[in-house]
């Protein structure tokens, strides 16, 4: 490795993010060159560590990614040292409701919290889930339109944060998982904006309409739900909500708009509509069938399965009073929706990791990457189902995802072996964004 002088002396530390009296929080500025010596790289691709890598970062994106052997550090570059950690890209979670708290269960909870409250749990999870290495979500399912400003809040440096790939709330039909069900007629949510404007259409064309109103507001992306869920009340999560016709006329005005389509689908025939109607990805998948995996091996449809969650939800959950109805539901259907999720991953549906955190605490995102190597996958098949894979499901496979010269400068760093224990990717130790060192907890003395 040929070093420019003087550049042993470390200068990794926490960045510190500066605050003026009366002004807003001032973005953290990456150095102008910063070069990582990575011990061990997992670029987000294949199977196996590239060793001893420089990776040099210049204006938030990824110059270059050379052997240590040859590399060079330019004059007045900063050098981060991670030759005693694996490198690798930043982790993307496809499904995360970083507004939502994990010990709000009972049935009347969704009456105690204000949007501003919503807001200040998103400005929390957001901080907690950077730090856990996600630097990319894609968030499906929010208040109107909480998710579009924290997303923006975070782009302008206002707030620490992964970056926002932000739906509205989840469109739904009447009585569906989205909806406000079996309380007494008269009781309705008043809430400005009126959600109901924005989430609840029957019929193809109120599906239409709403899908424009999401986009009129500038969502990344459209969640709709396909079949009842486990969180709702009075639907069974094995029962298809919406037609394919519904189904694909929201499909269609996210596509016409570039976005993609998320749709929440736990029974079989639901699964099937939504893959028919052209939906990106299935959210849950839970009891998908045979003729489901082989339709969304046709279509190239994303399984996106939350096979983490159950733990919390039958645990620490149900101290948090989480409804018998929901339990039942879960009890159910946790299990055969991991073991269904082994027979889609061996099929070779295509994987891309979400957690549905929000419903379990967020920052336990990479908790999920046990359970999918238990049930099937090989270790770098999960890591590429939350690096690059997942940046392909959500349309940004050009800038993020992987370790590569061009793309932008989100990494993290572990000192175990991920490919060995997935479970390394619990302990992350280091997450730059977009060259910006946001987290360090190599102690000083081993820098
Ligand atoms: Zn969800």
């Amino acid at each position: 490795m040929v070093l420019a002088a003087g550049l042993l002396t470390l200068l990794l530390t926490q960045t510190p993010i500066k605050t003026e009296p009366g002004l807003a929080t001032t973005p953290p500025k990456p150095p102008a060159i910063t070069v990582i010596h990575a011990g061990r790289l997992f670029d987000g691709t294949g199977d196996s560590y590239r060793k001893d890598v420089l990776i040099q970062i210049e204006a938030g994106r990824i110059i270059s990614v050379e052997p240590a052997t040859t590399g060079r550090v330019p004059d007045g570059a900063e050098l981060i040292d991670l030759s005693q950690f694996v490198v690798l890209p930043g982790l993307i979670d496809c499904h995360t409701h970083l507004t939502k708290r994990a010990d709000r269960y009972d049935e009347l909870a969704r009456f105690k919290e204000s949007p501003y409250r919503n807001a200040f749990n998103g400005v929390l999870n957001a901080r907690t889930t950077l730090e856990a290495g996600f630097t990319t979500v894609r968030d499906v399912g929010s208040p109107a339109f909480l998710a579009c400003d924290l997303r923006d809040a975070i782009d302008e440096g206002q707030l620490p944060g992964p970056r926002i790939i932000a739906s509205g709330p989840g469109v739904s039909m009447t009585g569906g998982h989205g909806d406000l069900n079996r309380f007494a007629p008269q009781v309705r949510m008043q809430s400005f904006p009126d959600e109901a404007d924005f989430k609840i259409a029957d019929g193809p064309d109120e599906v239409r309409k709403r899908v424009r109103a999401q986009l009129k507001h500038g969502v990344d992306v459209i969640k709709i739900n396909a079949s009842g869920g486990v969180l709702s009340r009075g639907d069974a999560p094995g029962a298809p909500q919406y037609t394919v016709d519904e189904l694909r006329a929201a499909a269609e005005e996210a596509h016409a708009a570039g976005r993609k389509l998320a749709a929440h689908a736990h029974g079989a025939q639901g699964i099937k509509n939504a893959v028919r109607a052209g939906a990106d990805s299935i959210e849950h998948g839970s009891l998908i069938d045979d003729e489901g995996i082989e339709l969304m091996k046709q279509h190239g449809t994303w399984l996106v399965a939350d096979i983490y969650n159950d733990d919390y939800l039958l645990g620490k959950a149900i101290e948090f009073n989480l409804p018998q109805e929901s339990i039942d539901k879960e009890r159910a259907l946790g299990q055969l929706q991991r073991d269904n999720f082994a027979k889609a991953a061996q099929a070779g549906v295509k994987i891309a990791f979400g957690t549905d955190a929000g419903v379990y605490p967020h920052g336990d995102n990479a908790k999920q990457f046990a359970y999918m190597v238990k049930y099937g996958l090989t270790p770098a098949q999960a890591i590429r189902s939350a690096t690059s894979d997942a940046a392909d499901l959500i349309g940004k496979a050009g800038d993020r995802g992987r370790i590569s010269p061009g793309l932008l400068a989100d990494l993290i760093a572990v000192a175990g072996d991920p490919l060995a224990n997935v479970a390394a990717l619990e302990t992350v130790s280091v997450v730059i964004q977009g060259g910006v060192v946001v987290k360090n907890t190599v102690p000083q003395k081993n820098r």
